[in-house]
Parts: structure tokens; sequence; C-alpha cells
């Protein structure tokens, strides 16, 4: 279990028990504020690429002690955990709206509009999300009317959802103000901000999966299509063998890999049942 679980779970996964605290979204105005922040400034997370950029180049110590200082601020306004298909499904069980926004990460690195994020509401009046979007004054959503902003259904999210991990894109969850859960981002290491930061500048803004994934080489026939979709380069192919093999030490758990597996050779288990992955956050 990673310490949200501990933490805001009770030892379960903390995000499935995301609707005993979601209602709290409309009485925390600090809380709103950050949303709004949030979608209004996507500029802001331009000049924090260029600040990793110079964190890269900083020496170790200095380096070390601002990666700690990053990763406890985001734990506590705006972090995320990889999550495979079946919880993205559990989670939109008890969400009562979604409404699909386009991505701010490729806003800023591609400077083009794609919707692969879904701002989900929880609380039992629903529609808190899309109300909370829709008022703000934000250029990113297309202009103060916010026509960008799509509600539709839990079961279109999940088919849409299914075929963003097709496309070898993974789900995350995230918060604004933990541990409020208010999006579900669909994300590969190219053009995700919080994917580049946590596993291209090391520093970490969101955690691997309560998952973790397996080969069965009796199964596998080293077509390597696992391989071509890992945005984390934990697949190995043994060419001696001719399997696809999984470096525990890099699976964040998020399934991709087994969407895309014809023979069905990979499973997903628990991270927890894992010794060498057990406490790999
Ligand atoms: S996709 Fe499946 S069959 Fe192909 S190499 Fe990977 S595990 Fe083996
Ligand atoms: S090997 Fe692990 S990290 Fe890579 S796609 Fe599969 S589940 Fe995701």
């Amino acid at each position: 279990m990673c310490e949200f679980c501990l933490k805001h779970g009770e030892g379960r996964k903390w995000y499935l028990q995301a609707q005993n605290y979601s209602e709290d979204l409309l009485s925390d105005g600090r809380r709103r504020e950050f949303i709004g922040q949030f979608f209004r400034e996507p500029r802001s997370l331009k000049k924090n690429t260029r600040r990793l950029e110079a964190l890269d180049r900083a020496p170790k110590q200095v380096r070390d002690m601002v990666i700690r200082a990053v990763s406890r601020r985001q734990k506590k306004v705006h972090f995320g955990q990889v999550l495979p298909i079946e919880d993205v499904g559990r989670i939109l069980e008890f969400t009562n709206s979604v409404v699909r926004v386009e991505c701010i990460c490729r806003h800023v690195t591609l400077g083009k509009e794609k919707r692969y994020c879904y701002g989900v509401s929880m609380g039992p009046n629903g529609g808190r999300m899309a109300e909370i979007l829709r008022g703000l004054d934000g250029s990113f959503l297309n202009g103060p009317n916010t026509a960008g902003l799509e509600s539709i259904t839990r079961e279109e999210a999940l088919g849409a959802m299914r075929d963003h991990e097709r496309e070898g894109l993974c789900h995350t969850v995230w918060t604004f103000h933990t541990p409020f859960i208010g999006g579900i981002c669909n994300c590969d290491r190219s053009d995700c901000l919080a994917m580049r930061t946590t596993v291209t500048h090391g520093v970490p803004v969101m955690f691997r999966a309560e998952t973790i994934a397996s080969v069965d080489p009796d199964l596998c026939t080293g077509c390597r299509q696992c391989m071509r979709v890992c945005q984390f380069g934990a697949v190995a192919y043994s060419a001696a063998d001719r399997k696809a093999r999984i470096d525990h030490r890099w699976c964040y758990g998020c399934g991709v890999c087994r969407s895309q597996c014809a023979k069905g050779a990979i499973r997903l288990e628990s991270r927890s049942s894992v010794p060498a992955a057990a406490k790999l956050w």
C-alpha cells in the first residue's frame, strides 16, 4: 500500500474511498481557488519544465534537497497515482459526473488540443467539478464560455479510456488538495509533464500503481508488442529465449502492455505480493 492508502484510505486503496471526503470540495474555498489557478495558468507549467532542466544540472546535494521539498509539497496539493483500467472503472462507479477537458500538459508541450483528461465529481450532489470549471474564465478552456467542456456519461468515459489505453496511454488519478480527487488523466512520457517530472527528471509527483505486471513465459511468443507501449522502459526482451520479461524495479503497474498482448501472457497482481517491488512507489 502506498502512503496515501495508509494516510487517507485506512489501509485500503485511498482513491476508492474518495466518495467519503469528496463532498468537502465546495466548502473549501482554497481548493476551488487552486483548481481555478491550475486551469488558468498553463504558462506556469512551462516555467516548471525549465526549472526541472536546471535541476538536472544542479549538484547532487542541492538536487536531493529540492526533490524532497517539491515532492513533499506536491503530496499536499496535486499528486497522482498510476491506475490499471479496472480501478478507473471502480472510481467511475461512484462518480456522479464526468467532464472531458483538454489536457493542460499537451496544451503546454504540443500546443495542441487533446482531450485526454476527465474532471470527475463524487459528491452526493454531483456535477460539481463541471460547475467549477464552467465558472472559470480560462483561455485554456477555449475562452470565457468554456465551450471546451464536454459532459459525458461514466460509460462513455470508461470506453474512451479503454481507447486511450489501446493508444498506449497510461491512466493516472489526480488530487486537487489531497485527498480530494478531481481528475483522471491519460499520460505518456513524451507529453505528460507529471510523467516527465517523475520518470525523466526523478522528481516524484505521482505514485506507481498498487499493481505490478509479470509475463507468463509459457504463453509469451516474443512478439514484443508489449515493449512498444511501455512508457517506463520496464519490458526487456531475451533474444535467446524469444520471450519478454518485466523488470519489477521499473514497472509502474499501469497494465498498458497487457492490453497489447494478444496471447494473454501478461497479468497484473498486487504490488505488495512481489517482494522486489512492494516498497517501490
Ligand atoms: S505482447 Fe505478449 S506475447 Fe508479445 S512479447 Fe509481450 S508478453 Fe510476449
Ligand atoms: S511493464 Fe509495467 S509499466 Fe510497463 S506497460 Fe506493463 S504494467 Fe505498465
